[in-house]
């Protein structure tokens, strides 16, 4: 059983009533409870790269005369510092996302577009590591959304598939539109994903395996991300996989509603 929250207040109305007034307020609990979690969590990713920063300060501080060690060191504040950049922009993203639920600025989007858009933004990653990304499918489906976002969310799921799988590989990128749901589908020939973790990848700050993403740069944000960008526009995310052999993540989105002027007529 879950547990109620009511707030109650009682007024004496005269001297033979009570007014009894009980508001629910469960929803206003959880949420309570969500907030401190996530701020909690954000102190506990925050340390590590923080406590790295003062001890790197200070040895390079020891290593003054030695000009290798000065170099290396150097090089692993900035690593720390982009770390530190990376989780507070994905933080940053992830609060704007979730204080709002509709798209205010929602225009008619080609998802054939924004799918070509993250692939570009990855090409390069893609390449140094010999993976070759296949982009097939509808090129006529249409959205309505916000372009940053829904490009930011297609971007994500790429550099994940890209992450999580091994060099020389295939990334399938497919999109297709199926009774009014446009679907844009990810697939990989990667590490793949136990099915106890499945309902988890989407949660804030989880990871299947927390020491190889934080080495890799990972923050562990970016599939709560995909998932409140799609839901903010009405749509959902869902995820396939087999560990061995590879991982699906589909976004689905609905499709644009467009109600166009008869052919001849004037808008
Ligand atoms: P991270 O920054 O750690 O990649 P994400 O929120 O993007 O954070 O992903 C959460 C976790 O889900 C990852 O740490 C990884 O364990 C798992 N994951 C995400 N995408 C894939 C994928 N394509 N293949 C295998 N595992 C994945």
């Amino acid at each position: 059983e879950a547990n109620i929250h009511l707030s109650v207040r009682v007024a004496r109305l005269g001297s033979r009533y009570v007014l009894l007034l009980a508001e629910d307020r469960t929803e206003s609990f959880r949420l309570d409870s969500v907030r401190r979690d996530f701020v909690a969590n954000i102190s506990h990713e925050l340390k590590t790269p923080i406590g790295a920063v003062s001890l790197l300060a200070e040895a390079l501080d020891d290593a003054s005369d030695d000009p290798d060690q000065v170099r290396r060191f150097a090089l692993r504040l900035s690593e720390e510092a982009s770390r530190l950049a990376r989780i507070t922009q994905d933080i940053i993203e992830l609060s704007r996302l979730q204080a709002t639920d509709a798209l205010g600025n929602a225009v008619l989007l080609s998802a054939h577009k924004i799918v070509k858009a993250a692939v570009d933004q990855n090409r390069v990653a893609a390449e140094a590591r010999g993976i070759e990304i296949a982009l097939r499918g509808d090129k006529k489906a249409e959205i309505m959304g916000d372009e940053k976002l829904l490009v930011t969310a297609v971007d994500n799921l790429i550099s994940n598939a890209i992450q999580y799988s091994p060099d020389d590989s295939r990334i399938g990128i497919g999109v297709r539109d199926v009774d009014g749901v446009v679907e844009i589908a990810v697939t990989d020939q990667g590490e793949g994903i136990p099915e106890e973790d499945l309902d988890r990848v989407f949660e804030r700050f989880f990871r299947v395996d927390q020491a190889r993403s934080r080495n890799t740069g990972g923050t562990g944000l970016g599939l709560s991300i995909v998932k409140h960008a799609v839901q903010n526009h009405g749509g959902e995310v869902r995820v396939w996989s087999q560990p061995g052999r590879g991982s699906t993540f589909t976004i689905r989105l609905p499709e644009a509603a467009v109600i166009r002027p008869p052919i001849g007529e004037n808008p």
